[in-house]
């Protein structure tokens, strides 16, 4: 089993050893029979513990992104917090990418800071920059979102890696938008990778979820830890569900991303659209850097429009496109991240502009996609 697709339907799934049930059962019990005190059965205890249909799931995010351990959360910032928690005290400092999801600006400026921990949002395609905002001693993570939400920016995984490495400082690569299929950043050197598991892992808009990848065992017992004594854990369902929707997770992806190339290429050439946002157009900046260290471009397209108001009128103007926060699921959505998934960023420095509208572009027909777009704008 070494390649991508076939691990991602095989690990962890092996049929019941007892009924030859192709698809293992979703274990619902909190609780788990011990032979004798302390006689576990496979090292399961308590569900908060370790839960057979999580320890599943952690193992094939671990196998897809190139990692020996992951963990799997309720939520996307609930293992983003797990993470910031398990590295950094009061007195440490964090480095944010300069375009991040609004959510994690919040964890970040809103609850760390109150522990003690400050943290600075940084361009992170400026070296020099960079150099300057590590602490010597005090800056323990470099968070980098690549592709980024909602501005699709690329930034240098293994660069920045390097120049975090220098400092004794570690690397988070927030791989929501990218997924395992397209980009490992485990394998460009980076120390920690977050997800969003209710974006394209989930893949189907009926899961919440979050997951971190490591490849230190010293690190993964520390995420484990805050794990297990915080609790913020996935449910055997959503765990079993998330599992589930791997296995479909690259011919999903193939699909978001040749209908998202079609409908970035239709937009960019449409006259009521000022600029188009997607990696796979040859004059977006980070083009280069994408094909050099992603397998394809994503589902996500960007757009700014010439005013706030013929961005709300689109969203409001669009039928298939739903108008809903959240992406990666197999319909196609629409976002005004200015009222809505970055609201919280309002007057912070990674504020998005009123013009901004942000597509998740689904595995519908692509005609019907295109025709959708064509008759909101006008
Ligand atoms: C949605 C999202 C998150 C937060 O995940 P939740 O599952 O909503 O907690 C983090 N990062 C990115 C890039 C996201 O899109």
């Amino acid at each position: 089993m070494t390649e991508f697709e076939t691990r991602a339907i095989h690990v962890s799934q092996d049929p019941d050893a007892n009924n030859g049930a192709v698809i293992p059962p979703i274990y619902m019990s909190s609780t788990h029979k011990q032979d004798g005190v302390g006689g576990l059965r496979d090292g399961f205890e308590y569900n908060r513990a370790a839960n057979p249909s999580r320890s599943a799931l952690q193992e094939v995010l671990a196998s897809l992104e190139s990692g020996k351990f992951g963990l799997s959360f309720a939520s996307g910032l609930a293992a983003e917090d797990a993470v910031v928690r398990a590295t950094c005290a009061p007195g440490d400092h964090v480095v944010l990418g300069s375009d991040l999801y609004g959510g994690t600006f919040r964890l970040m400026n809103r609850i760390h800071r109150g522990a003690g921990i400050d943290s600075e949002v940084v361009d992170l395609s400026d070296e020099k920059a960079l150099r300057l905002a590590i602490r010597p001693g005090k800056t323990k993570l470099i968070w980098i979102e690549t592709p980024s939400n909602p501005m699709l920016g690329i930034f240098d995984i293994a660069r920045i890696s390097e120049i975090a490495k220098e400092h004794g400082v570690l690397t988070v690569v927030d791989n929501t938008f990218a997924t395992p299929y397209l980009q490992r950043p485990l394998e460009l050197g980076a120390d920690i990778v977050t997800h969003s598991t209710t974006k394209f892992i989930g893949g189907h808009s009926d899961i919440l979820g979050g997951a971190v990848i490591v490849n230190d065992a010293e690190l993964h017992e520390k995420i484990r830890f805050i794990q297990f004594a915080a609790g913020a854990v996935s449910s055997p369902f959503d765990a079993w569900l998330t599992h589930r929707s791997i296995k479909t997770l690259a011919v999903r992806v193939e699909k978001h991303c040749s209908n998202a190339q079609a409908v970035a290429e239709f937009l960019d050439a449409h006259k009521n659209i000022e600029q188009v946002y997607y990696p796979g157009l040859p004059a977006h900046p980070g083009h280069e850097l994408a094909k050099k260290q992603m397998s394809g471009f994503g589902g996500i397209v960007s757009l700014r429009f010439k005013t706030e108001k013929a961005a709300k009128d689109f969203c409001n103007k669009t039928k298939l496109f739903t108008l809903a926060e959240s992406l990666g699921g197999v319909e196609s959505l629409v976002n005004h991240p200015a009222e809505m998934t970055h609201a919280s960023a309002k007057g912070s420095p990674i504020e998005v502009g009123g013009e901004i509208v942000r597509l998740s572009v689904g595995i519908e027909n692509p005609k019907d996609l295109i025709a959708d777009l064509a008759q909101a704008l006008g």
